[in-house]
């Protein structure tokens, strides 16, 4: 490592910034050992913030149905070879219950962009659950609604949203997706549930198509001043029926190497070790806890269904019931010295009684 690299990072750790280029210039100047350095520091910095904890998401993948066609998706509109289902809002609310009795206090309602759950189905599906158990998180991740959409669903009781950025460089965002779809409505989706209280997720894909160092620095300068309670990071991985199937996958190294910058830079953030990250790398989830991630996401869904909600070729955890997810989940964590929370495990700072404004 240069004496150029560590002085940035140990700046990074000390003012939590650093003017964007030069994020660039850590990204294109690392090696193993300013990773090991950051990945010290990150740990150390979770350790100091949450302790040895992990909170678990449960993750119910409620549709593969989807209307939009983003280019990098295995569930994209235009692929016709995709299998397509949807649960009903009993079949949710089996698997939240299933979830409570195996410890999960938050529950992850993700999708594609579904025309079923309108704001009526969804709020309703929000308020059984939030009833059933009052003292449990629902996080939404059911991408970009207008903002009466995002108000009804937070005064139904939902807490979180997590809808990635993607990419903070709209001629990279029009690279990623169709010409239908917009960077500023992206945007304007994650301004709207920040000012509605909801403890609010962006992220991006690590090694996108045409991702360059600079755009990355622009993901972190965006994520910096963003300011998001949760921050969902995973490598690409290509899926063989899209547009990008001959694409290089993203690497976990650089995931790695990224979620101990995005740890330095906002200590308190909830910081997943992705499912994608798993798929690139056999450890990867506990490689990801090492580096200062502090949350993993068990799959909920039913079993049937598993298979069919693919965003990317060879997705692990779709053989397992839920109840193993979590056993295996728990055993990984032990073994890189960490326990599972049975805990809502909110970002520090919010309190679970806060309601919309
Ligand atoms: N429809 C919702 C949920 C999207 S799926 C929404 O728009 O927010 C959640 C995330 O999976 C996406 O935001 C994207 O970053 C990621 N994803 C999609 N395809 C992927 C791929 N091929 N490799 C890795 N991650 C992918």
């Amino acid at each position: 490592m240069t004496e150029r690299v560590r002085s940035l990072i140990f700046r990074l750790e000390r003012e939590q910034s650093l003017p964007e280029r030069e994020y660039a210039e850590l990204i294109r100047g690392r090696d193993e050992e300013a990773a090991a350095l950051l990945a010290r520091l990150a740990s150390e910095k979770r350790r100091a913030v949450f302790g040895n904890a992990v909170y678990t998401r449960g993750l119910i993948e409620i549709s593969s149905i989807c209307k939009n066609n983003c280019l990098y998706c295995g569930i994209r509109r235009d692929n016709i070879l995709a299998e397509r289902y949807r649960l009903t809002p009993e079949e949710i609310l089996a698997c939240a219950d299933e979830g409570y009795a195996l410890g999960f206090r938050t529950f992850v309602l993700q999708g594609g962009e579904d025309p079923f759950y309108t704001d009526e189905v969804l709020c309703g599906i929000v308020r059984q659950l939030k009833e059933r158990h009052p003292d449990c998180a629902v996080t939404l991740s059911v991408g970009e609604r207008s903002r009466e959409s995002y108000q009804a669903l937070r005064e139904a009781g939902a807490d979180r949203y997590l809808l990635r950025h993607e990419t903070a460089d709209p001629d990279h965002y029009a690279k990623l997706h169709p010409r239908e779809m917009s960077f500023d409505n992206r945007m304007r989706c994650l301004r709207d549930l920040k000012e509605l209280g909801y403890q609010t997720g962006c992220g991006f894909m690590v090694g996108s198509p045409f991702q360059t160092p600079e755009n990355l620095a622009g993901d972190l300068k965006f994520i910096e001043t963003f300011r998001p309670a949760m921050c969902g990071i995973g490598p690409f991985v290509p899926h063989r029926n899209t547009p990008f199937r001959d694409h290089a996958p993203g690497t976990a190294e650089l995931t790695l190497f990224l979620l101990s910058v995005i740890r330095l830079m906002l200590p308190e953030v909830l910081l997943p070790a992705t499912t994608a990250l798993g798929t690139v790398l056999p450890r990867g989830r506990e490689a990801g806890i090492l580096a200062g991630a502090n949350v993993v996401m068990p799959n909920l869904s039913p079993v049937r269904v598993r298979k069919k909600y693919e965003l990317y070729d060879n997705k692990i955890c779709t053989g397992e019931e839920s109840a193993q997810c979590r056993d295996c989940l728990r055993q990984r964590m032990r073994s890189v010295g960490c326990f599972l929370a049975v805990d809502r495990g909110d970002a520090p700072g919010y309190t679970s009684a806060k309601k919309p404004e």
